[in-house]
């Protein structure tokens, strides 16, 4: 039997669909794990039942739960370098490099972005409740979420000379500029939690990267935005993951189907094969009975004359119809690229054995 066939950008398309679909199910099942706690997970008002309710449960811990309070320092705030008004607990700034390089491949210029430097500053912080109770909100820097708002951003132009622009050409790198920005956690921001909730020994509430490997979020939407935005993703995830698993499932259909017309031309041939060697084994039986036990002597002559005009070698034994031609073995026949006759290229629709009476 041949060898499978599959050709490689089939076996490229094949792997890279089903990898690409087991990525998205994998970031999907993510998504809906988190979508799954996050729906579980106990919503807590911050006031004074709270730290009565943590008492009551085992470990003084809760380890999935909501809470919604107003951003307030518990030290000396931060104040924004660009905007006065401005104070925060977490700062961050950045410089991005902003440039173009030539892409050779698609020969156009692409946009590449390089962080420069970045700062970030932090003083420790809490939510706080109506009635001024506090929950202390540990590493915040671990949390997913938008909980920033930007506070500054200036870009800063390139000025180059000509003899700089020719360098740039020929070298395929343009400077664009730089990029300043400032982003930062503003005191005051109403502020959605998610995490582990802990009362301390003494008595201090915290809420804290969970320790079950769930997702740690701050943000700043509402608590149903928020779900609404990681039921979206794990949507999308899972729509991707259907996309890749079909193409791939078609792929496979596809090369099944190749395989099948491969297979059927092969049965064709060898159905028609033993149905030849039938008539022709029939008729050298009619041949031996008619002629007898002489040969004539003629015979070897006759053989020379009659052999297959392809391989020279072995004896004319079929009639290719609708022609008629009588030029070639049965083996050079089911050899040949095409069905058409060797002599006059007419079409072959049918393969009659030859019997010498
Ligand atoms: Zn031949
Ligand atoms: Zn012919």
């Amino acid at each position: 039997m041949d060898e499978f066939p599959v050709s490689l950008s089939e076996v490229v398309c094949l792997g890279a669909s089903f990898a690409l679909s087991g990525i998205c199910y994998y970031l999907y099942r993510k998504s809906r794990t988190t979508v799954d706690m996050l729906h579980d997970a106990p919503h807590f008002n911050i006031d004074g039942k709270l730290k009565d309710i943590l008492k009551v449960t085992p470990g003084a811990c809760l380890k999935y739960a909501v809470i919604e309070g107003s951003v307030q320092p518990l030290e000396e705030p931060l104040m924004s370098h660009y905007q006065k008004e401005s104070v925060g607990v977490l700062q961050k700034f950045m410089l991005r490099e902003h440039r173009r390089v030539w892409n050779g491949l698609s020969r156009t210029w692409t946009d590449s972005e390089r962080v420069l430097h970045e700062r970030v500053n932090i003083v420790p912080f809490g939510l706080v409740g109506p009635d001024e109770t506090t929950v202390e909100v540990l590493c915040p820097l671990q949390a997913s979420g938008v909980h920033m708002e930007m506070t500054h951003q200036k870009f800063h132009q390139a000025t180059s000379s000509l003899g700089d622009l020719l360098g740039q050409y020929l070298s395929g790198e343009k400077l664009k500029g730089q990029l300043e920005t400032e982003d930062m956690l503003k005191v005051g921001t109403i502020l959605t939690g998610v995490g582990e909730l802990v009362l301390d020994t003494d008595g201090t509430l915290s809420l804290r990267p969970p320790s079950n490997g769930a997702d740690y979020i701050l943000s700043i939407t509402d608590f149903d935005t928020l779900l609404g935005e990681h039921k979206s993703t794990a949507s999308w995830w899972k729509t991707l993951a259907i996309v890749f698993a079909l193409a791939g499932a078609a792929v496979v259909l596809w090369v099944g189907r190749s395989y099948y017309n491969q297979l059927k031309v092969r049965w064709e041939l060898e159905r028609e094969r033993r149905q030849f060697e039938r008539l022709r084994d029939e008729g050298r039986r009619v041949e031996a009975a008619a002629t007898g036990p002489d040969a004539p002597q003629d015979a070897a002559e006759e053989r020379i004359e009659n052999t297959c005009v392809i391989c020279l070698t072995q004896q004319r034994d079929c009639i290719l119809l609708d022609c008629g031609h009588v030029c070639c073995c049965y083996q050079c026949y089911q050899a040949l690229p095409q069905p058409r006759c060797p002599i006059c290229r007419q079409m072959i629709n049918r393969v009659v054995p030859l019997y010498h009476m």
